[in-house]
């Protein structure tokens, strides 16, 4: 065995004891459990604490920003750290939810984009969990052309003062900061005119408003902006160039979202088997199929989540798993129903709820982190090089676009 072998087996086994010692099993989680089906408020708000205190814990143990420079609050740590870690850690409950997504959003842009200043102030605090942070990007009238958004931020001295709307913003009723795409610059093209802040939630001129969605959870909230205010230091990057920041947040997103293999499979089968049906020869071949695209999926986004680790750029284009994850879970969704049968729709049976819960997964899944019909159109044009969409906007001053 070579130093390096000896090194990686020494960590394997102190990583394999830490999560048996300090982490739940997977195993012992209730089948069929859901997380979004009708939750009380209560609950939410108790699941997201949950994740906070398991984020800190990661931190404490190394196992969070293992790859963060040491002089950012990281463990300065190597790669095959973290490939270990995810080998080792698939048996238990680690996901951390909202923390873990905003993470892999926020931090590789305040890497690349923010000033010492920044990164000192933000990144020990994001990477542990002990700030919680949101996306302020969409508006009513800016989803999937974020560019055209129109929150506006006019200086006032040192700082900008803020009027607008955004919406969809998930977990932004438990938020201390947030990465906010604002308007600074009207008379630029629609891309050029647009700052990113690093943005104090707690503050006059805020108002958070939780939206319920149809099966009763509240992901996410709409934020209203009234003359909020954020110092210039707090720009990250250049002013009037948040474009390129923001760019670096959507395609971590997309490859976050990529990777949310889940385990629905395995709970088909297990389904499956209880209701005496695993012999049946067109059902095998179902779950058969869902299974190996779980397995492909984790596959593809190991490869991403390698190349991004070691600071090369993906492998493949990352809305091939943002695309594949939707279609996964479209087909999850209707096998659960119809091995359920009625019992997939009424609470008849203990797995109603859970197949309930994954039927409306596609959803959010195809919409959020950029739609369905958008990804593919990235495909298009960056991957296939075909000719890029019709823009009726192009070399035109933002402030002149028609709006709706
Ligand atoms: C679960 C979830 C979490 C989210 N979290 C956040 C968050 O934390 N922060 C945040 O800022 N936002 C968040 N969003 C918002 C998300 O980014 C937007 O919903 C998404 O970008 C789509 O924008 P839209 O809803 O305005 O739809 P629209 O852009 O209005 O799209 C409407 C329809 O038109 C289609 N369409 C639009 N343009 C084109 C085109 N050029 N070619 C073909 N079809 C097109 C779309 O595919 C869609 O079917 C979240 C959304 C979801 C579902």
């Amino acid at each position: 065995m070579t130093r390096d072998q000896n090194m990686e087996e020494q960590y394997r086994l102190k990583t394999q004891q830490w999560l048996k010692d300090n982490i739940d099993p997977l195993k012992e989680r209730q089948p069929f459990s859901t997380l979004h089906w009708m939750p009380s408020k209560e609950t939410e708000k108790n699941h997201h604490n949950a994740c906070q205190q398991l984020q800190m814990k990661l931190y404490e143990a190394g196992f969070a920003g293992t790859t963060v420079p040491a002089e950012y609050g990281g463990h300065g740590g190597e790669a095959w750290m973290q490939k270990i870690f995810r080998e080792e850690s698939t048996g238990y409950q680690v996901h951390t939810g909202f923390y873990h997504s905003i993470i892999a959003m926020a931090l590789p842009a305040l890497l690349k984009y923010g000033t010492e200043d920044q990164k000192q102030e933000h990144i020990k605090t994001l990477i542990s969990g002990e700030v919680s942070w949101c996306q302020l990007f969409s508006e009513p009238g800016a989803g999937s052309d974020l560019a055209g958004l129109g929150a506006k931020a006019e200086l006032d001295g040192d700082e900008f003062v803020i009027h607008g709307q955004k919406v969809w913003n998930s977990a932004a009723m438990y938020a201390d900061m947030g990465i906010l795409l604002v308007r600074t610059n009207p008379n630029a093209h629609k891309h050029e005119g647009i700052s990113f802040l690093l943005f104090d939630m707690n503050q006059p001129g805020v108002e958070v408003r939780p939206l319920i969605q149809a099966h009763g959870a509240g992901h996410f909230a709409e934020v209203f902006l009234d003359g909020a205010r954020c110092h210039i230091e707090n720009v990250l990057g250049e002013i009037d160039k948040g474009w390129g920041p923001a760019r670096v947040v959507m395609s971590n997103e997309s490859a976050m979202i990529g990777g949310a293999a889940g385990d629905n499979p395995s709970q088909l089968i297990q389904l499956a088997q209880s209701l005496g049906r695993r012999h049946e020869p067109v059902l095998r071949q179902k779950l058969a199929n869902v299974y190996s695209r779980n397995k492909l999926l984790k596959l593809m986004s190991d490869r991403i989540s390698v190349a991004v680790r070691n600071g090369k750029m993906p492998p493949f284009h990352p809305s091939i798993v943002k695309l594949f994850v939707a279609q996964n879970r479209r087909l999850e969704g209707d096998l659960a129903q119809e091995i359920l049968g009625a019992a997939g729709v009424v609470t008849s049976h203990t797995a109603s709820e859970w197949a309930m819960e994954i039927l409306h997964s596609r959803y959010p899944i195809s919409i959020g982190g950029g739609t369905d019909e958008v990804h593919h159109n990235n495909l298009g044009e960056q991957a296939l090089g075909l000719p890029r969409d019709i823009r009726v906007d192009r070399g035109i001053p933002w402030k002149d676009i028609p709006k709706g």
